[in-house]
């Protein structure tokens, strides 16, 4: 199997970039992001404070989180219920940075994606997939982009899905999740060793994708 780990902060274009690498290689695209984000709406819904940590670890065996492909790409199942569309609000954004620095969530999170990646090659993204869920990635990514374009970029994404918010709180978001997803002592937001950093700022998404591709090409050798 082939894996392409693409990791780095929220907004950096992480998603775009590898849905696109992963149609032009026929891979498996994994959001990875979406789990915590299952897990987060869990939360937000049953009234559990996400960063409690003694309350959230005793909710998991009531959460069972699965993933599903369809023509439309990637859906996350919380409790056998599709919530693809319900995850994607500042709230559940929040509330799945907080849970994901419990390290009993991640725990809980990591055979499912260790698992996509034995049965398929893949182009997973995340904040800690070259670190830890797949450390012999085959190419490791580190995606980045300065706070102002990955909160500007939010806001479009935000306002195509029909859900307008604000660009300052926005940022203040993408600095807060930042710092919480980069401080916390289980699995923090870092570049692997082995990964190479992409500066997304100067570059089209088309520019990021190519980039991608020929160094994944590069790796798999003429055989790939
Ligand atoms: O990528 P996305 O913004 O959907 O991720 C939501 C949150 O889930 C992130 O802020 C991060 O805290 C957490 N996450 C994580 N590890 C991953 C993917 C996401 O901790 N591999």
């Amino acid at each position: 199997m082939f894996a392409i780990a693409i990791d780095g902060p929220a907004g950096a274009g992480k998603s775009s970039a590898a849905k696109a690498v992963a149609q032009a290689l026929g891979f498996v695209y994994v959001d990875t992001g979406a789990l915590y984000r299952a897990v987060g709406l869990y939360l937000l819904r049953h009234g559990i404070g996400p960063g409690s940590e003694a309350d959230v670890t005793a909710a998991l065996p009531r959460i069972t989180v699965d993933l599903g492909y369809r023509e439309d790409g990637q859906h996350v199942f919380l409790c056998g219920e599709d919530v693809t569309g319900e995850i994607r609000t500042p709230e559940v954004s929040m509330a799945a940075s907080a849970c994901s620095a419990i390290p009993a969530v991640r725990a809980f999170l990591f055979s499912l994606q260790t698992g996509m990646a034995e049965r398929y090659d893949v182009v997973m993204d995340g904040r800690d997939i070259g670190t830890v869920v797949l450390p012999n990635a085959q190419l490791k990514i580190f995606l980045t982009a300065s706070p102002e374009a990955r909160a500007e970029r939010r806001c479009r994404e935000l306002e195509a899905r029909g859900t307008p918010v604000d660009y300052a709180e926005t940022l203040a978001d993408v600095i807060r999740r930042d710092r919480q997803d980069t401080e916390r002592a289980a699995a923090p937001l870092r570049a692997a060793e082995d990964s190479v950093t992409v500066d997304s700022d100067p570059m089209t998404l088309d520019e990021v994708v190519e980039t991608v591709l020929g160094l994944a090409r590069e790796r798999m050798g003429p055989h790939g």
